[in-house]
């Protein structure tokens, strides 16, 4: 019988939005993402522990697809000296005494069966008198907000629990798919702030252990690890049947609409599940004559820097102002503030493709039906 999932430091912000899926079973898959992530992580965990040059060889030597981890940046981070700092590091946080203890190094958050308890790994720790620096550090196509992220408040509090620190600060480390490494500054957590977030994921344990059946719908559904599993996702097919145009009023409309939303979710959401398994499997026969195989996506992308050169050009130095991502939606909404006028939006495209300013960008693959060929 299936009992739960461990609660830990990058489920509990999922946890909050919908506590019953805490209480589904959650099938196990891994990416070439997932892969590529944690390929990142064992080269930067490799350079803390015995340098540069043997991660490089660990993880990069001959492996033309990891290259860009030759040109990573970290020496940048921590005034370039890594003796003080303890990487991989395990905490389990007891919710009813406030108390936490460090529980090992390099467990690939393989955590002990411990109910009640919520448990979480930070990739860096450095600790000073009395304080403690937590960094985490995100791979992916973007970077992550530091705002209200609960993996690092949470590791803010086991750490500063474990090791007795009255203060805290945390802050990501974001290595884009060049290997360079950006970051913000740190955000500092001092003993009131950290007794607040105590009793914030107190609350949560507690919601998590009642919340089983109390399934909580919305958009954060896209991300659930228990979707396949989830009752309510599996009743919408037949809460969609039921909507026909002529029931359709304004009382029942925007239930409708919630049940055409979350159906839409669930579509993309099994699209990508079936994706992730062709690209495990390889091609796969449907026996009809056709194979269902899966193709790498790309996308277009405007490169910031020569895009902006040339929007300076045509509209000024503060067309697109600062902290603004420059994209195609941008500029036409830059274009339509400053001159709008069709000609000129194109104009400027023109220009952009010219200058080389769009980079093709890998996304995530997608599932195409293809002919078998007849030997
Ligand atoms: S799919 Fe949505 S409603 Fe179902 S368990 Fe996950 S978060 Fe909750």
């Amino acid at each position: 019988m299936f009992h739960g999932n461990v609660l830990s430091a990058s489920n509990l912000g999922q946890a909050d939005k919908c506590p019953a899926m805490m209480h589904l079973p959650w099938p196990k898959f891994t990416n070439k993402y997932m892969e590529e992530g944690n390929l990142k992580h064992r080269f930067v965990q490799d350079w803390i522990n015995h340098g540069r040059e043997y991660a490089l060889e660990t993880h990069v030597s001959g492996r033309e697809d990891y290259s860009p981890l030759s040109v990573c940046n970290l020496e940048d981070l921590f005034g370039g000296v890594f003796d003080d700092l303890i990487s991989e590091v395990s905490f389990s946080w007891d919710p009813k005494s406030d108390t936490a203890e460090e529980i090992g190094q390099n467990l690939d958050r393989d955590y002990p069966d411990q109910p009640g308890q919520i448990f979480g790994t930070a990739d860096i720790i450095r600790a000073g008198k009395d304080s403690i620096f937590v960094d985490d550090l995100k791979t992916g196509a973007r970077p992550v907000s530091q705002y209200n992220n609960y993996q690092l408040q949470f590791l803010a509090l086991a750490a500063a629990r474990a090791y007795g620190a009255k203060q805290a600060y945390v802050r990501l480390l974001w290595m884009d798919e060049t290997g360079h490494i950006t970051t913000h500054d740190y955000i500092g957590l001092d003993a009131y702030e950290l007794d607040q977030l105590a009793d914030k994921f107190k609350a949560l344990a507690e919601d998590v252990a009642d919340g089983a059946g109390d399934y909580i719908f919305g958009e954060h559904c896209a991300r659930c690890p228990a979707f396949t599993a989830c009752p309510k996702q599996v009743r919408l097919p037949k809460a969609l049947a039921k909507i026909s145009g002529d029931k359709i009023t304004p009382r029942t409309l925007p239930k409708a609409y919630s049940t055409y939303m979350a159906a839409k979710n669930i579509v993309k959401t099994m699209g990508e599940v079936l994706a992730t398994a062709v690209e495990q499997m390889g091609p796969v026969d449907l026996g009809d004559g056709t194979s269902l195989e899966c193709t790498p996506g790309s996308r277009k992308e405007l490169s910031a820097k020569p895009a902006l050169d040339t929007l300076c050009k045509f509209l000024g130095p503060t067309a697109i102002p600062d902290g603004v991502s420059v994209s195609k939606a941008s500029i036409r909404r830059a274009v339509d503030l400053h001159c709008p006028s069709p000609q000129l939006f194109k104009d400027i495209m023109d220009e952009l493709e010219k200058e080389g300013a769009f980079v093709v960008k890998e996304t995530r693959p997608s599932l195409k039906i293809k002919k078998v060929k007849d030997d």
